[in-house]
């Protein structure tokens, strides 16, 4: 890979104006670790915890302690972490169905919450296909004020006596919106409880060991996300985990598999090694991912680009767009990901149609798991202004190395015309 020197150099100076931010990213992931290695011993993980378990998995001792772990290292009460949770959205519906009942209301407080939930809730989809309005579960939202604050006027008065769980989604996922800080839920958490007894149930997808503490930290009722983002490190090969209060987890975990049974059974069937080795390396992967977006950050700044959030700026999540105005142009940075991945880099991305959706996306994705968006991956809508989300690298080296072809190939298209 041939880079321009006008690249080369944009990056050498890079490296130079972030130092102080990559710093702080790596005392972060250094106090993260440390949290998470002081549970490890505590809980005296031993190597026969890596045995695999069949049938129900009674006294999977690996099990039982990596629950206990995720709820320690994330200030809850208790949690459940399973291989066999599928996705993200799997994690997140557990959770709702667990908490509420016919005749609730379930609230979001930061606006539409991530696309997949929208069926799951039952505001689109087909009635009568089991989703929560199905079951008389009824659903209203607030916006976020300017896309950054809680709108604490009106959730004053939306915060009626059937509202059961109030719902925040932390990252601001694919919605031109800010991502929140824990510090903003802590608030949104102190408000809520002076006023309601409702659940508080946060979507954390995107956001474990970004920052020191995480939601369940101050004091939300459950939490969840996907393994296949920050807490699985780029290790496990799937999964999904809640954790939060004992009530709320237990009421949790009878949706995970069934009333009565709860989180105490199911087999590992040896997937309990990578969750644990994820886990031990999450904080690190996502100090590598959250150093490769200030730098992708920097570049296309440099370069002229559009990006949010800027590379100064504190950063509450993992991912970066870039606004990148043409298709010409997210197309290239998207054959640049991609070329720069370490499976599949011979592959070129083209636009395709997704269903649900009345425009082609483009996506770059050149992982060692499947859809993994730990791992460095990008993709974008073919439509104004042609705005490129990516997130992840394993390493920072790779992920340097990915978004410098990216912006080579956006340069090379540039020069083009
Ligand atoms: C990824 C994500 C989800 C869940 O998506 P899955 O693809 O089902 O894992 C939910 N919310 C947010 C904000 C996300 O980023």
């Amino acid at each position: 890979m041939n880079f321009d020197k006008k690249l080369v150099d944009i990056s050498r100076q890079a490296e130079k104006d972030l130092r102080e931010i990559y710093d702080r990213f790596d005392e972060i992931s250094f106090n993260n670790t440390q949290r998470v290695m002081s549970s490890f011993a505590e809980n005296r993980v031993a190597e026969a915890m890596f045995n695999s378990s069949s049938g129900y998995g009674y006294d999977d001792r690996g099990r039982e302690c990596l629950d206990k772990i995720y709820a320690e290292v994330f200030g809850a009460e208790a949690a459940f972490v399973r291989h066999n949770i599928v996705n993200g959205t799997q994690a997140l519906a557990i959770g709702l169905y667990g908490l509420l009942r016919p005749g609730d209301t379930l609230y979001s407080v930061a606006g539409k919450p991530y696309d997949t939930l929208e069926e799951v809730i039952g505001i689109c989809g087909t009635p009568g296909n089991g989703s929560l309005a199905d079951f008389g579960v009824k659903y209203k939202q607030t916006e976020l004020i300017n896309g950054k604050e809680f709108d604490f006027d009106a959730i004053e008065k939306e915060l009626t006596s059937d509202v059961k769980v109030v719902f925040i989604q932390r990252s601001k996922g694919y919605l031109q919106r800010k991502t929140l800080s824990v510090a903003q839920i802590g608030e949104l958490v102190k408000f809520v409880r002076a006023r309601s007894n409702a659940y508080i149930f946060v979507d954390n997808c995107y956001g474990e060991f970004v920052e020191e503490f995480e939601p369940t930290h101050v004091g939300v009722d459950l939490m969840a996300g996907s393994l296949i983002k920050n807490p699985g490190g780029g290790m496990a090969e799937c999964g999904g985990y809640l954790c939060g209060s004992q009530k709320a987890v237990e009421l949790a975990s009878y949706r995970l598999t069934t009333v009565g049974i709860g989180g105490e059974v199911g087999a590992t069937i040896g997937q309990n090694k990578s969750m644990y080795k994820g886990f031990f390396y999450a904080p690190h992967t996502v100090a590598q991912a959250l150093k490769t977006a200030a730098f992708a950050a920097y570049l296309f700044d440099k370069l002229g680009f559009e990006v949010e959030p800027s590379y100064c700026e504190k950063r509450y999540d993992i991912i970066q767009m870039v606004k990148l105005l043409k298709p010409d142009y997210l197309c290239a940075f998207c054959e640049g990901i991609q070329a720069g991945s370490p499976v599949d880099a011979y592959v070129t991305p083209e636009p395709w149609d997704m269903p649900g959706y009345n425009h082609k996306v483009i996506m770059a994705a050149g992982t060692f798991t499947s859809g993994s968006s730990i791992e460095l991956s990008a993709d974008g809508p073919m439509k104004e202004p042609y705005s490129v989300y990516f997130q992840g690298a394993l390493t920072y080296e790779s992920g340097k190395f990915g978004v410098m072809c990216a912006a080579q190939a956006v340069i090379d298209r540039m020069n083009k015309q």
